[in-house]
């Protein structure tokens, strides 16, 4: 398909949930747009108006979705998909390049879209600044959920990160479909990074009902972490202060 020119692709982060942390340039292509899609929570955020189609889906149908966007801007549509936190965090900025990749091929116009990628602010960096400064030195921030790769190399990644001492923010960490494998994570976690590591569960962050709870690895239990839950694995640093929860920036020596 050739591109009729002027359509474009912008991959927006919506933050983590607060319309205060939406920013301004997200906000702006919005009110440009012609065509707004993502996943059906994400998309209940964007206020209908005249000249505007929502096109809602459902969850895991992501590189659909990315196609369908392309499709759309090729055609002359100013198309906004819509991601939580930041699009590139685990999110839909990927998925619409892998959707280009793919398609490239059969639809060489789509190379010449006008495609951009507009940041948001991710759960994780929310939830650190609601509990303090834990991710305040080095870290790694890691996708708990076995959709897209195997529960075997998240499991090395668990050790050998722990083993590295950095800190560690995890999205998706327990859903229903996989109670068992999160527990199975807190295990490795306290072999790896010692049970006195604190652990915190951040929920429902910058939402109404936001709820925050740290506790050393030896007293964390699987129930305390679900989808909605962003949860931060400190360093053996990582300390209370007060109400808060920081890292402090140095590291001792290991020797
Ligand atoms: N692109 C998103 C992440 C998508 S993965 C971002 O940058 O934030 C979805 C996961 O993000 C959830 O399972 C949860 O772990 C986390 N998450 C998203 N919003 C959150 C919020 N307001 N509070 C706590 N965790 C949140």
């Amino acid at each position: 398909m050739s591109n009729t020119g002027n359509g474009w692709v912008v991959i927006a982060g919506l933050g983590p949930g607060s319309d205060a942390l939406v920013t301004q340039e997200v906000r702006d292509v919005i009110d440009e747009a012609t065509d707004i899609v993502g996943y059906i929570p994400y998309v209940k955020r964007i206020a209908p108006r005249e000249g505007l189609t929502l096109h809602a889906s459902d969850n895991r149908v992501e590189v659909d979705r990315a196609t369908h966007a392309l499709e759309m801007a090729a055609e002359g549509k100013r198309v906004v998909v819509v991601s939580s936190g930041d699009p590139g965090v685990f999110a839909m900025a990927s998925a619409v390049f892998e959707a280009l990749e793919d398609g490239a091929e059969a639809n060489p116009g789509w190379l010449d879209l006008e495609i951009r990628v507009l940041p948001g602010i991710t759960a994780m960096l929310a939830a650190a600044a609601a509990i303090g400064a834990p991710l305040g030195h080095d870290f790694a921030a890691i996708n708990l959920s076995d959709n897209l790769k195997p529960w075997s190399l998240i499991e090395k990644r668990l050790q050998l990160v722990g083993e590295a001492g950095l800190a560690m923010a995890f999205y998706n960490p327990r859903s229903k479909s996989r109670p068992h494998q999160f527990a199975r994570a807190l295990e490795i976690l306290r072999e790896a990074c010692g049970a006195d590591t604190l652990i915190t569960f951040a929920r429902d962050v910058t939402k109404p009902g936001q709820e925050l709870l740290t506790v050393p690895l030896r007293d964390a239990l699987p129930e305390m972490a679900d989808m909605r839950t962003l949860v931060i694995v400190g360093n053996r640093d990582t300390r209370r202060i007060g109400n808060y929860v920081y890292t402090p920036r140095y590291a001792r020596d290991e020797a």
